[in-house]
């Protein structure tokens, strides 16, 4: 079976960033497995995979847009120590915790601390970044009514194998 929308592809990968950095892995023990064609990875990651067959092999680099997007300057926030309900003791450079905006709420990362006010960043880890991919299609099997109606995959490599009482 090809990989298509409404099937569960269960892949192995490394992922290195232009230097040839590993940042991830998943390897044929614990693969990652996910519903084709409903925007669970990456643009960049399904438009390659799309159509191809159990054991192969292949790699793909895939630029920011299909990945993390660009920078986002808008993501950048600084926040008067003030502000801060927490002991600021628990806060360093790289702690990360979600931020309360006028419309949403944004994972973000502490960048730097001043004297007055903290530099907080809401871009992914991976934004700017191009990804270097080597991937291998491990499995790949129709899905089910119940995967199709959540709109992910279920059972083993899954990241929502969750209980459905
Ligand atoms: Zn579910």
């Amino acid at each position: 079976m090809k990989v298509a929308k409404n099937t569960v592809v269960s892949i192995a990968y490394t992922l290195k960033d232009e230097d040839g950095n590993v940042l991830d892995t998943a390897d044929a023990a614990e693969p990652l497995a996910y519903l084709h064609g409903f925007g669970n990875l990456i643009a960049g990651m399904e438009k390659a995979l799309d159509d191809r067959d159990a054991g192969e092999t292949f790699e793909v680099v895939i630029p920011p847009e299909e990945a993390y997007g660009a920078f986002d300057d808008d993501l950048v926030w600084e926040i008067d120590k003030d502000q801060f309900s927490e002991d600021l003791g628990d806060i360093e450079v790289g702690s990360q915790f979600v931020l309360e905006t006028e419309d949403d709420q944004v994972l973000v990362t502490v960048a730097e601390i001043k004297e007055d006010f903290v530099i907080v960043d809401g871009n992914h880890e991976l934004a700017d970044e191009t990804l270097y991919f080597n991937i291998t299609v491990l499995d790949v099997r129709e899905a089910t009514a119940e995967e199709l109606e959540h709109g992910h995959a279920h059972g083993p490599g899954s990241a929502h194998d969750h209980d459905h009482g």
